[in-house]
């Protein structure tokens, strides 16, 4: 398949890779028949885009697979209004499918230049809703906090004490939990102050470097 099939590329993903695999949310479904995810990966895997895989996006960094993307997605339980915290921008595609459906995005990314270029394909699409910083996402985004939902798209080694203060009470936070081989895709709810956790199965994602995370990343 070639350019020009990308909208054709993209209904065949929804259908096969997330629909069938138990995908519901309606506004999760149509974010990703709209964003174009063949933008966020770089030229030399763009053919591949729609693929049911990760893909490099340069600095060892990945774009996840589309299927764990709305998984995480529909997790956060959004329903349009909320202020969302994104850990680890990488290629933006993410960050994407968050503005297409809540009311603001802040997110934080460590690597420099991977920010650049997300913040870049991102306001060329169009989104007013998104905020930006570089800086050790382990810490959070303080000034905005606290958030409806927090994502973390990076795998660490234990919930950052700082994302689950930032978290309002009964928001949600998605974070792989596990150590650098493989994770679980937990999601924590703060119920009366406290975290109550849930397992949704494996999952491989790069590892968050920083203060809450692992700290020799590389
Ligand atoms: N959602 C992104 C995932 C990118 S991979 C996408 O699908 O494109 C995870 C990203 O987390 C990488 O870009 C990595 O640089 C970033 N990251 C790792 N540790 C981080 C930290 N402490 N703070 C912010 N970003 C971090």
């Amino acid at each position: 398949m070639k350019k020009g099939n990308w909208e054709y590329q993209r209904r065949k993903m929804v259908e096969i890779q997330l629909i069938g695999r138990g995908i519901r949310d309606k506004k999760v479904i149509s974010a990703f028949l709209k964003v174009p995810r063949h933008e966020f990966v770089p030229p030399p895997h763009r053919e591949d885009a729609y693929g049911d895989f990760p893909l490099p996006i340069g600095e060892g960094q990945t774009i996840s697979q589309p299927y764990m993307v709305a998984l995480m997605t529909e997790l956060l339980l959004l329903k349009g209004e909320e202020k969302v915290l994104e850990i680890g921008t990488g290629s933006g595609y993410q960050t994407a499918i968050l503005a297409e459906i809540a009311k603001s995005i802040y997110t934080v990314e460590r690597i420099a230049s991977l920010l650049e270029r997300a913040k870049e394909i991102l306001e060329f699409l169009g989104y007013k809703n998104i905020h930006f910083r570089v800086g050790d996402g382990t810490k959070g985004w303080e000034e905005n906090a606290p958030y409806d939902a927090i994502i973390v798209t990076a795998a660490s080694p234990e919930i950052p004490p700082p994302l689950f203060e930032q978290l309002k009470e009964g928001g949600r936070m998605v974070i792989p939990v596990g150590n650098r081989m493989g994770q679980d895709l937990i999601r924590v709810t703060k119920k009366d102050g406290k975290p109550k956790k849930e397992n949704f199965g494996p999952c491989i994602f790069v590892p968050l470097i920083g203060e809450y995370g692992w700290k020799n990343g590389n």
